[in-house]
């Protein structure tokens, strides 16, 4: 999903991962593909989170705006110039919802 991001905005993105709580090596990547597959499901218009979490494992029923708010923290961190290949990507998924 991190494909055509720039090494600068990588090693951000690795540096958020480490000194985030809760965050791990891939949950940005992984937050973005969440993200990616939810504006492209049509049912997204009546999703509802688990509310009890489902399996627990983030990849899997972790809540696609949980994501999306995980993509504004990076996007926050960044500079605009370092961030605009990951804002162009997450621009394109936005408009897709
Ligand atoms: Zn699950």
């Amino acid at each position: 999903m991190l494909q055509g991001v720039s090494p600068y905005a990588l090693a951000v993105i690795t540096r958020l991962e480490q000194a985030r709580d809760g965050w791990w090596p891939g949950v940005v990547g992984a937050a973005l593909w969440k993200w990616y597959c939810f504006v492209r499901n049509p049912y997204r218009r009546v999703w509802v989170d688990y509310p009890d979490g489902g399996c627990g494992i983030f990849e899997c029923c972790g809540s696609p705006w949980l994501a999306r708010d995980m993509i504004e923290v990076v996007l926050t961190a960044m500079s605009p110039r370092s961030g605009r290949d990951l804002r162009r990507i997450v621009d394109r998924l936005d408009q897709m919802y």
